[in-house]
């Protein structure tokens, strides 16, 4: 009977929850990577913001920025910011780049609404601000919840000022309503996707009239403060980047504080997974390539998404300081796609097909393609890439599972992993399972954070 029992360990492949060979120490350096995170995370609510933190701390780490023409040799620590809204990390490697770089890609955008650039009006003596919602998301999640003010107006003069209203626990936050019940008779018979329409998205600005005669003088009260703390007129919202984004804080949640909860963790958790390595790493074999890129959520389109040449741009001047050629880097470059992906959620297990699902605690899942129907705008990494992360994570005690984003012609989603596997470099998507993805407070395992951590430092340092 024992024989037999051995044969089939042998043969099946069972994966196991993570906490089952979890070591006391590794436990304790989980509980503290996962802290890190977290503070992180709850200061950083855009791109820029993400950035800027993010340069903070490799700028501790011994990175400087990158100055065209600047000497590199292994163990150099770079990094490039595309426009504050994107940020590439290097260190260099004692190959030359003509080996092939070791790159991992997440992104920083996360959903929320973004205000327009004519955002201010009053209606029935209330100020309210337009909305255009970023990236695909569920309206009715976004209303009546606290919301805060994020984001940038550039001035004329060469000036960028940085708004940040709510974040503060002494500020006031903002809100866009919903019906009450009471009255939500025909709302509620709707389709989901119908329930809250685009245009009705309007935060909730002010309420008191400014103490003259004229129109407009809620409107004009409200744009009164924002010009005594900004020192900015309503022109100045055209070239403004702001964005509403979830008040909520990170926080620990389960009653064993096992799980994270927060707004933007796709795919702020997976960027700082890959930071944290990096920041970690000294004189690597191959050069590590770090990017937090912009717009994936959009579709990775313009100057700082995925599909700009500001990557060619980057990696082309590594090249050149070694006398390398981009496209044999590219060649034999790996990449790693850090994106999230939909865990496996026992209250909707009808969209996933549980043998290939993700589940918490499980590690880092790994998809050898993502995309939508019959793989449809999909990377699909090839089999002898799977088999070499496969080595390469047992070898390293990371612990992973396999992925896929739901059943298939249940739907889909895509990352920024083919935009990488088009430009010739061998790519696979890996990433944290996440609870109610794209929501405005979306949970994850801090297991699975760990893993993807320890996932991003086995590739680099390979
Ligand atoms: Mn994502
Ligand atoms: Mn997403």
């Amino acid at each position: 009977m024992e024989e037999k029992k051995d044969y089939r360990a042998e043969l099946f492949y069972e994966p196991r929850n993570g906490y089952d060979t979890l070591s006391d120490a590794e436990r304790v350096e989980l509980e503290a990577y996962c802290e890190e995170y977290k503070r992180y995370l709850d200061g950083s609510r855009t791109e820029r913001e993400c950035v800027a933190n993010a340069i903070e701390l490799a700028e501790r780490a011994g990175f400087a920025p990158y100055i065209p023409g600047m000497s590199l040799r292994p163990g150099s620590k770079v990094y490039y910011s595309n426009r504050g809204k994107a940020l590439l990390l290097a260190v260099v490697g004692r190959e030359p780049m003509s080996a092939g770089a070791v790159i991992a890609a997440a992104h920083v955008d996360s959903p929320r609404l973004d205000l327009k650039q004519l955002p201010l009006y009053e209606d029935s003596e209330l100020a309210f601000l337009k909305t255009h919602y970023y990236g695909g998301i569920k309206k009715y999640q976004w209303t009546a919840i606290p919301l805060e003010l994020h984001g940038v107006v550039a001035l004329k003069s060469g000036e960028t000022i940085e708004v940040c209203i709510g974040r503060d626990k002494a500020d006031p936050v903002l809100y866009v309503s919903d019906l009450l019940p009471h009255l939500a008779g025909e709302q509620m018979a709707k389709k989901a996707n119908e329930v809250i329409k685009a245009e009705s998205m309007n935060i909730f600005a002010g309420s008191v009239p400014y103490a003259d005669e004229g129109k407009d003088r809620v409107k004009l009260a409200v744009m009164a403060i924002l010009n005594s703390k900004y020192g900015i007129t309503e022109a100045d919202f055209i070239s403004a980047e702001l964005a509403a984004v979830p008040a909520f804080d990170v926080r620990d949640l389960g009653l064993d504080r096992s799980l994270i909860g927060a707004y933007g963790h796709d795919d702020r958790v997976c960027a700082f997974a890959e930071l944290k390595a990096i920041l970690e790493l000294e004189s690597p074999r191959r050069t590590a390539v770090c990017i937090l890129a912009d717009k994936e959520e959009t579709g990775s389109d313009g100057v700082s998404g995925m599909k700009s040449e500001a990557f060619e741009w980057f990696m082309n001047k590594l090249c050149r300081a070694d006398g390398s050629e981009l496209g044999d880097c590219f060649a034999n470059s790996v990449c790693i796609s850090a994106d999230v992906t939909a865990a496996f959620d026992p209250n909707y297990p009808d969209v996933s097909e549980k043998r290939n699902a993700a589940r918490l605690n499980y590690g880092v899942g790994l998809s050898k393609f993502t995309g939508a129907r019959g793989k449809s705008g999909t990377n699909d990494a090839p089999a002898e890439l799977v088999a070499y992360v496969r080595e390469l994570l047992d070898r390293s005690g990371v612990q992973w599972q396999m992925a896929e984003l739901g059943k298939v012609d249940q739907g889909g989603g895509g990352t920024v992993a083919m935009y990488m596997g088009n430009r010739n470099i061998a790519t696979i998507d890996a990433g944290v399972p996440v609870i109610s993805m794209h929501a405005p407070y979306e949970v994850v395992s801090k297991y699975d954070c760990y893993m993807t951590y320890r996932c991003m430092k086995a590739v680099y340092g390979d």
